[in-house]
């Protein structure tokens, strides 16, 4: 069977990513220092806990597993921290991940699947984001994630390390079999938010600005399902196993939805009102992220089909209301 280092393994898409590639065929070795993510959820194939930033560990990982490939999604993630925290993002996403890339390149694993974000594309009025698009960050996540891709792109041209990187629009959802699910804490991501309000978790979701450009005033995100998105992350190791050349890849739907729309859509689905304020801004915030690029689907086939609002809420609610991680 082939290894496949995942790094973030016991995160909320690693883990989802851990059981898409058992399913393929692979077995996912989950390297994680369990800082946000959670053992429980490492299921699917061997746990290693260690730091990004320890190249022995990784060095004794990388020579016992024998990995053919690194999916890479350990990282911190949240906008507003970024913004009040900019060193912990650049130590941890960017010095950590050069870690990691040295010593797989060190190691001869030279197929590297990467998680970067939207956020790397910041403020584009009336401009269709697609992979050509300049990426210009508004805040340390997005500006981290950014180097990262810079740096797989250098030691590709040193070393031959090939790489898939994989933009992301905001992924919400949960596997529908329940055996995994998105658990941060504190949790801060709307569709999760709204969910602990709905269910009196929290008091209420507090909206993040409703003075922007917007028809609403609020800011709009392309969803997409983290099932949909961690089949795209097969298909783009198959894409490496096959030999073809190293390729960015937006993974969106194209379709944006406003806070107030993601509101509503709640409501429904739940049938349940959705306690909620309005507050200020939310720093670091770009008006408008939607995904304008097919590439995905016409280069590796890829089919979001479960990417729908309606979906999305109802399986991220059958997980909060039946799924939980001890620790
Ligand atoms: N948002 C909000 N209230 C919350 C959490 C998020 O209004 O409690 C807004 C946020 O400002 C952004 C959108 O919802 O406009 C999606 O935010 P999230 O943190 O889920 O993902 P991000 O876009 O930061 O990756």
């Amino acid at each position: 069977m082939s290894n496949v280092l995942v790094t973030g393994g016991a995160g909320y898409i690693g883990s989802h990513a851990c059981k898409a590639l058992k399913a393929a065929g692979f077995t996912p070795v989950t390297y994680d220092n369990l800082v946000t993510g959670w053992k429980d959820s490492v299921k699917f194939g061997p746990f290693e806990q260690g730091e990004l930033s320890d190249r022995s560990r990784l060095d004794a990982v990388f020579a016992q597993y024998q990995p053919v490939a690194v999916m890479h999604f350990a990282a911190l993630s949240q906008v507003g921290e970024a913004m009040s925290e900019p060193g912990r993002y650049w130590r941890n996403n960017v010095e950590g991940s050069l870690t990691l890339i040295e010593a797989a390149t060190a190691a001869g694993c030279l197929n590297f699947v990467f998680s970067s974000t939207c956020a790397t594309y910041g403020e584009h009025d009336n401009v269709v984001l697609d992979e050509g698009t300049p990426q210009e960050p508004l805040n340390a996540y997005g500006a981290s994630k950014r180097a990262v891709e810079d740096i797989l792109r250098d030691f590709g041209a040193a070393y031959g390390l090939k790489s898939v990187i994989f933009r992301y629009f905001n992924v919400a959802g949960a596997d529908p079999e329940g055996e995994v699910g998105e658990h941060h804490r504190p949790e801060t991501h709307l569709i999760p938010v709204m969910l602990e309000a709905i269910d009196g978790k929290r008091p209420a979701l507090t909206i993040n600005g409703t003075d922007y450009d917007t028809p609403d005033g609020t800011c709009i995100r392309d969803y997409v399902h983290v099932m949909d998105l961690v089949d795209a992350h097969v298909l783009g190791l198959k894409w490496l196993q096959d030999g073809k050349e190293s390729r960015v890849f937006n993974l969106g739907t194209g379709k944006g939805f406003s806070v107030r729309e993601v509101i509503d859509a709640s409501g429904a689905v739940t049938n349940r009102e959705v306690p909620y304020s309005e507050g200020p801004r939310r720093a670091g915030d770009a008006t408008k992220l939607v995904s304008g690029s097919t590439r995905a689907a016409a280069e590796l086939g890829w089919t979001p089909d479960r990417s729908t609002m309606p979906q999305m809420i109802a399986d991220a609610w059958r997980w909060h209301q039946n799924g939980h991680y001890e620790g």
